[in-house]
């Protein structure tokens, strides 16, 4: 198998490799902390009483049910994590799935994963760089790509890949991160230091627009869905952190638990989570 390799030197922009190590360090206390889905919470409406897990699960469902899926689907899910959304759409949608990660760890706790579900024979995960697809052009059905985007050094490369790589009339479906508007101090800072210590990045909307009629995509839907997302998240895994700190201090050690304490994020209604779905024209 390929390792991953860098492809971004330009000082700012992440680089998967390091991505991938970051992960790496992280994999264990996310799971101790957000759960098994590295993924943000979908409360709709925004103060259902829906438990943190379960609001995990919907937001996977939600962007499944973007792609509208048929059995026996090839599905691409691009920057997998530890497997548990490409495990859960094989499963509802009977659809095969092959998952990239750029960390080594996260890639086989997630093969684990389709093993222990009983779903390996068309479920497997492999460690590669989005920025460069190893995947015949016309392979997938449709991609799924949940809180990835936002680490890749290079939005509309990623999207012309998606491109090459998806049938005519398949989808992609993506989530990230933008700004509402101009964010004051000290949301400001909050933003920074989250970005920085997550090796990710925000981008303009009004890219998005551009970047998949660059890759040949068309745009279907561009939804802010921020409010049913962001906030409630933010104050469930604080909370879960500082429950259980001197627990995971021990464990995981301070820094690395404080930098992914998000408390400083909760009162930041100017950061925003954008769903996206775009399609490859039919021929
Ligand atoms: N989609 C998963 C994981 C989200 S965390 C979930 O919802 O649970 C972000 C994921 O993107 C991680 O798995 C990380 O390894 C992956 N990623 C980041 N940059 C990548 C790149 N350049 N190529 C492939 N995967 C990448």
């Amino acid at each position: 198998m390929s390792t991953v390799q860098g492809t971004s030197s330009i000082p700012g922009l992440p680089v998967p490799a390091e991505v991938g190590k970051l992960y790496d360090r992280y994999t264990a206390l996310g799971a101790a902390s957000l759960g098994e889905n590295l993924h943000f919470g979908y409360w709709e409406p925004a103060d259902a009483d829906i438990p943190f897990e379960e609001a995990t699960h919907r937001l996977t469902d939600l962007m499944a049910s973007r792609l509208r899926l048929a059995p026996g689907d090839r599905v691409l899910d691009l920057g997998c994590g530890v497997g548990t959304p490409g495990t859960r759409i094989a499963k509802r949608h009977d659809v095969r799935v092959t998952g990239i990660s750029v960390s080594t760890e996260q890639v086989s706790r997630a093969n684990a994963l389709a093993e222990a579900e009983g779903v390996a024979d068309r479920v497997r995960f492999e460690p590669r760089d989005a920025m460069n697809l190893p995947f015949e052009p016309e392979s997938f059905d449709a991609v799924l790509a949940l809180e990835s985007i936002i680490h890749m050094p290079d939005r509309a490369r990623v999207l012309a890949q998606v491109a090459r790589v998806l049938k005519p009339g398949g989808r992609i479906a993506l989530t990230d991160f933008f700004e509402r508007s101009p964010i004051p101090q000290p949301g400001r800072a909050a933003v920074d230091r989250y970005l920085r210590d997550f090796m990710m990045t925000t981008v303009e909307l009004s890219a998005h627009p551009t970047m998949a009629a660059a890759a040949g995509l068309w745009l279907e839907e561009m939804l802010d869905i921020s409010d049913q997302t962001l906030r409630r998240t933010f104050v469930e895994l604080s909370n879960r952190i500082r429950a259980d700190k001197s627990h995971l201090d021990g464990v995981y050690g301070e820094d690395l638990v404080d930098a992914f304490d998000p408390g400083d994020l909760v009162d930041v209604p100017e950061f925003g989570y954008l769903l996206l779905v775009a399609r490859k024209p039919p021929r």
